[in-house]
C-alpha cells in the first residue's frame, strides 16, 4: 500500500481501498479517489484532517458494531482481566527454545506450594480484578504441580467473594495428561492451550525429553483425550520450522479448534526474515482458499488472522500493544507480580517492572520507530515490551518485529476487503 500522511490506499481493478492506520479504519471507494490520492504534490502538504475531509461520505466498511463495541468494553481497561499463575518453573520436557533460557542443568525448582496458595488467595481480594477473569495456569509444565491447581481451583471455589468470578485455562505440553486430570478440567470448564510446533519432524526438533528424545509420541495420543475441550495449538516459529501452512494442515487434521503461531525472534537468522515474510503472505492466502471453499469452521481455526479480521471490523484502535501490566499480570510460585509471563527472562534483570515504567517503554518505542506512521500502528501500538527491550538496537526499517507485523496487517486488510457480508456474519459470529 502507499502512504500519504496518515493515509494507506492502493487499487484493484474495481475499488480503490483507503486505510487510516491511526484509527484502524478501511474504506472501499471508487477508482476515482485512487486518482485523487495520486495527485501527491498537491495533497503532501495537505494536513489529515484536510484529507479526511475530502474522503468524507464514503461508506466506511467497518463501522457496524463499533459502537455495541464500546459500549460493552466500556471504561474496564484498568481492570485485570488475565492472571498467569506459574505454578512451577521446572518442566518435564527440554525444549530448546524454553524462554526462561535454563539450561538441563540449571533448572528451577521453585514450585507454587501451600504458603503461596494462602497468599495468593489474600492477592486476588486486594487487586483490581475485571467481574470475570481467566486465571491461566502456567510454568514450566504445570501439570507437574497438579495438586496445586486443584487446591487454587478449589479454594477459589469455597471463598464467597471470588467463587464464579473466574474461567480457568492451562498452557500445557500435554505430556502428563491423564484421565484423571482430564476429568477435573472438563468439570471446571479448563479452557486447554497446547504447545506443540506441528507434524512429528517439527515438534521433535525443538520438544525433546529430557533424555532428549523427540516429544510428539508422548503429546499426540494425550490430545484424543480431550475431544470434549476447544483445543488451542500453540505453535513457535523458528529457523527450523516456519511453513506455517503445513503446521496449521497438519494441526487442524489432529482436532485442534484453533491454532495460533508466533514467533521466537530470537531463534530466527535475521537472513530467514525475508523467507518468513513470503510463508506470512502464502498463509493469508491460505486462509483466503479455506474462504473460498466455504470451510468457515477451519477459517475460525485461524486465531490470529480472525483476530485482526475482528480488530479491523470493529475499527479497535489499541491504546497499547498488549494489557501487560494493566489488564493482564503474571503471578510467580513465590507469589510476586511481574507485568507478564515473559519478564521472567533473566536478559531483563530486574523483572519486576511496574506499569509506569512499561509506559515509558511505550513512549520510548512509539517515538524510536515512528509508529505513527506505521500501517501497524492501530494493531500493535508500538510492539511488545519484551521484544523491545530484547531488539534494543534496531529501528523500525530493520525491526524483525515491525517488518512481520506490517505484512501481516496489510494482508489482514486485503482479506478484509474482500470479505462479503454474509462471511463477516459467519466469520465474526462468535465475537461477542
Ligand atoms: S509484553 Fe509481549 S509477551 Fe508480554 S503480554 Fe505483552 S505482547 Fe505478550
Ligand atoms: S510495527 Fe513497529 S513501527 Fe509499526 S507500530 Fe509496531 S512497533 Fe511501531
Amino acid at each position: 500500500m502507499k502512504r500519504i500522511n496518515s493515509i494507506y490506499y492502493c487499487k484493484n481493478d474495481e475499488n480503490c481501498l483507503i486505510y487510516l492506520n491511526l484509527k484502524n479504519i478501511l474504506m472501499k471507494t471508487d477508482l476515482g479517489v485512487y486518482d485523487f490520492l495520486e495527485k501527491r504534490e498537491y495533497l503532501k502538504e495537505s494536513s489529515d484532517n484536510f484529507i479526511e475531509n475530502a474522503l468524507m461520505g464514503i461508506d466506511i466498511e467497518n463501522k457496524s458494531s463499533l459502537e455495541e463495541y464500546k459500549i460493552k468494553s466500556n471504561n474496564s481497561e484498568y481492570k485485570i482481566k488475565a492472571i498467569t499463575l506459574f505454578m512451577t518453573y521446572s518442566c518435564n520436557l527440554r525444549c530448546t527454545y524454553c524462554y526462561e533460557g535454563r539450561s538441563q542443568e540449571d533448572h528451577d525448582e521453585t514450585f507454587f506450594n501451600e504458603e503461596s496458595l494462602s497468599s495468593f488467595i489474600s492477592l486476588l481480594k486486594e487487586l483490581p480484578i475485571e467481574e470475570h477473569c481467566t486465571l491461566i495456569f502456567f510454568g514450566g509444565e504445570p501439570l507437574i504441580n497438579f495438586n496445586m491447581i486443584k487446591k487454587v481451583v478449589e479454594s477459589i471455589k469455597l471463598d464467597n467473594n471470588l467463587k464464579d468470578r473466574f474461567f480457568y485455562s492451562i498452557t500445557t505440553n500435554a505430556t502428563l495428561l491423564d484421565h484423571n486430570i482430564v476429568k477435573f478440567l472438563e468439570e471446571n470448564k479448563f479452557a486447554i492451550t497446547i504447545s506443540i510446533d506441528g507434524n512429528e519432524l517439527k515438534t521433535n526438533v525443538n520438544r525433546k525429553t529430557a533424555s532428549g528424545e523427540g516429544a510428539y509420541n508422548y503429546i499426540v495420543p494425550n490430545i484424543k483425550l480431550l475431544k470434549n475441550f476447544n483445543m488451542i495449538g500453540r505453535v513457535t516459529i523458528t529457523d527450523s520450522n516456519m511453513d506455517l501452512i503445513d503446521n496449521h494442515k497438519h494441526l487442524y487434521e489432529l482436532g485442534f479448534n484453533s491454532i495460533a503461531q508466533s514467533e521466537s525472534y530470537e531463534r530466527i537468522k535475521m537472513i530467514n526474515y525475508s523467507v518468513l515474510n513470503n510463508e506470512i503472505k502464502n498463509y493469508y492466502n491460505y486462509f483466503m482458499q479455506c474462504l473460498h471453499e466455504k470451510d468457515y469452521t477451519k477459517c475460525s481455526s485461524f486465531k490470529d488472522i480472525v483476530k485482526q479480521l475482528i480488530s479491523i471490523h470493529l475499527s479497535v484502535r489499541q491504546e497499547r500493544h498488549c494489557g501487560a501490566g494493566v489488564s493482564l499480570i503474571a503471578v510467580t510460585p513465590d507469589v510476586k507480580i511481574i507485568p507478564c509471563q515473559r519478564f521472567l527472562d533473566k536478559k531483563l534483570g530486574d523483572n519486576n517492572k511496574s506499569f509506569i515504567e512499561l509506559c515509558k517503554y511505550d513512549n520510548k518505542y512509539n517515538k524510536k520507530y515512528k509508529c505513527n506512521e506505521c500501517i501497524a500502528y492501530s494493531t500493535c501500538s508500538g510492539g511488545c515490551y519484551h521484544s523491545n527491550i530484547i531488539f534494543e538496537d534496531y529501528d523500525s526499517s530493520n525491526s524483525p518485529f515491525c517488518k512481520l507485523n506490517r505484512t501481516k496487517i496489510t494482508n489482514a486488510i486485503k482479506v478484509y476487503s474482500e470479505l462479503e457480508e454474509s462471511e463477516k456474519e459467519i466469520l465474526f459470529a462468535k465475537m461477542y
